[in-house]
């Protein structure tokens, strides 16, 4: 058998991105075009790790992603690894990699690692980092080590674990980050090293329901309750509120909880960025007790955003009676 027959087989699939765009037209901003063979083309030295199938499942800035075309993408990622490929790698937008990450976390059923990345900046710009971030991307797919740790972000020589990562900076480099946690591991000198040991897992099945809606709305001081009163009438199926501080509202949006918990799931959450909400600290109305009290359930150190997401896929799959051990393990 030849050297190349031996390699190791690694799925690529383009979704779009920074690590995708650029220039199209004179004074027009970067848009997403480069497809995965492109992508490809500016890392030879790929052929000497794996080899590479590869797939543009997707040309968009990761904004406009939806949950149906993510499924789509799982679905996608799930026949690689039935085929039986070593890892796979899903290059797209960082503007919602934290997101999309998480989703599929969520609902990755298998060992083989499932790998996102992107680039902070367009292959255009100097220093752009798409290709060294692919490069970890495929090293970290490769790694025996990355098994059995359901979806991974790789981007500026770090390794983050779906549930914690975020993207912390608009446009720096080192834009991720794993507030309190930390990164599971580093790549140095092109080395995959873990610095932690990999979790149990528990996926979620596919939601067979697509058509429903969760709603994330902010706390901010002064605000009014218009928006809030609307959510059922509008046929909203769960809420997470980015509460103020360790998951607080006002007394005003406190009394809509309280309604809104008896039609629908609500989630309080932190719009701080960093750090869990409370339990049983603050007694006042709209404190985490007497929002408890109403119904609500506290998100835990889970974002607001990953809240959203993971409300939206157990409903999706008949399963928001769970939503309690969920949260609580968070
Ligand atoms: N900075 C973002 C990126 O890295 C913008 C576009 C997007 O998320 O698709 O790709």
């Amino acid at each position: 058998m030849s050297e190349v027959l031996q390699l190791p087989l690694i799925a690529i699939g383009a979704l779009g991105g920074t690590v995708s765009m650029q220039v199209n037209a004179p004074g027009e901003g970067v848009t997403p075009s480069l497809s995965s063979e492109a992508l490809l083309a500016s890392l030879p030295q790929l052929e000497d790790l794996a080899r590479i199938t590869a797939q543009t499942l997707h040309l968009l800035p990761s904004a406009s992603l939806t949950f149906i075309q993510l499924i789509d993408v799982l679905q996608w990622a799930k026949a690689q690894a039935e085929q039986g490929v070593q890892g796979i790698v899903l290059t797209q937008g960082t503007d919602t990699l934290e997101e999309v990450a998480y989703f599929l976390d969520l609902l990755w059923p298998y060992q083989t690692p499932l790998i996102l990345t992107g680039a902070m900046r367009s292959p255009n710009q100097a220093g752009a980092d798409g290709p060294a971030n692919l490069l970890a991307a495929v090293q970290v797919a490769l790694a025996d080590e990355s098994q059995g740790r359901g979806a991974l972000v790789v981007i500026n020589d770090q390794i983050h674990a779906a549930e914690h990562v975020r993207k912390a900076d608009s446009l720096a480099m080192a834009a991720f980050s794993s507030t309190h946690f930390g990164p599971e591991g580093l790549l140095v000198e092109g080395r995959v090293r873990y610095l932690k040991a990999p979790k149990p897992r528990c996926s979620l099945p596919v939601p067979e329901r697509l058509d429903h809606r969760v709603a994330l709305l902010e706390a901010s001081l002064a605000a009014d309750t218009l928006l809030l009163e609307e959510v059922a009438g509008l046929g909203y199926e769960g809420l997470v509120i980015a509460g103020f501080g360790a998951g607080h509202v006002s007394q005003q949006w406190a009394r809509c909880v309280g309604q809104i918990s008896h039609w629908m799931p609500v989630i309080m959450a932190s719009r701080t960025g960093a750090g869990a909400t409370a339990l049983r600290s603050y007694g006042f109305i709209g404190g985490e007790m007497d929002l408890q009290r109403k119904g609500a359930l506290m998100a835990g150190f889970l974002c607001p955003r990953k809240c959203r997401v993971l409300l939206w896929v157990l409903i999706g799959c008949g399963m928001e009676g769970e939503l309690g051990r969920w949260l609580a393990a968070r």
